[in-house]
């Protein structure tokens, strides 16, 4: 879980957030909305421990992942080893990174080199390299933003289908409403350094998640 209170960022003179409160449940599946420039990749820096130099009260329980938006990736290291770059043996053999990158279609990019991927499948490296640590704290950043429809669709997904197996706290961050609306339990949007809006989800996910589905298919056959 996340709490969040009087969070304030400063770059310089310029205030990026501005006494901002947050507060996320565990298990709980936030999305976080908001234009281009209003911090939302700042929050998610803080909250990974990224950026200690703030003002206000952070804290986070358990272990935490982040799939950045532009992914950092070691260029010296086969794809496979990013993804279980930092894990202690015997968590980073290559099975589990291969497990991981098939459950982002990623298998057989697993001996290549990171610079030969494409922007899209560079992004679900990184979010291969999020899901295999399990972490309490899943911080997507525009996780999805290179992809196209159909891989966006499978990324849903796995990214529900983890938060099924292992429920850990997500926050999103993306530009895609419908997006937000389908994977979330509630939508927040970042503005002016605060958080100006939030929204309920009322119904059931599984059954959105259900409809949502059913619609695609329909479109997509
Ligand atoms: P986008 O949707 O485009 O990704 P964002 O909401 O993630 O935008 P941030 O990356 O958090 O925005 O940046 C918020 C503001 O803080 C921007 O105006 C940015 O220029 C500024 N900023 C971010 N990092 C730094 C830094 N290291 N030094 C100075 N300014 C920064
Ligand atoms: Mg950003």
């Amino acid at each position: 879980s996340v709490r969040v209170t009087g969070l304030s960022k400063r770059f310089g003179d310029r205030t990026v957030l501005n006494g901002l409160d947050l507060t996320i449940a565990r298990g709980e599946f936030v999305a976080l909305l908001g234009r281009s420039g209003s911090g939302k990749s700042t929050l998610l820096r803080v909250l990974a421990g990224l950026d200690r130099d703030v003002e206000g009260g952070v804290e986070v329980d358990g272990t935490v992942s982040v799939a950045f938006q532009q992914p950092r990736l070691l260029p010296w290291r086969r794809v496979w080893r990013n993804v279980v770059l930092g894990l202690h043996a015997p968590d980073a053999d290559r099975a589990r990174a291969v497990r991981a990158l098939d459950e982002v279609r990623l298998a057989e990019h697993a001996d290549d080199w990171p610079r030969t991927l494409s922007g899209g499948e560079a992004q679900r490296l990184s979010l291969a390299r999020a899901l295999v640590r399990e972490p309490d704290l899943l911080l997507l950043d525009e996780p999805f933003g290179a992809l196209d429809a159909l891989t966006r669709l499978t990324m849903h997904r796995l990214v529900e289908d983890l938060w099924r197996r292992h429920s850990p706290s997500v926050l999103l961050v993306t530009h895609d409403v419908d997006e937000a609306l389908l994977l979330a339990d509630r939508v927040l949007v970042l503005d002016d350094g605060r958080i100006v809006a939030e929204h309920l989800l009322g119904h059931p996910r599984p059954r959105r998640l259900a409809e949502h589905f059913d619609i695609r298919a329909r479109v997509l056959t």
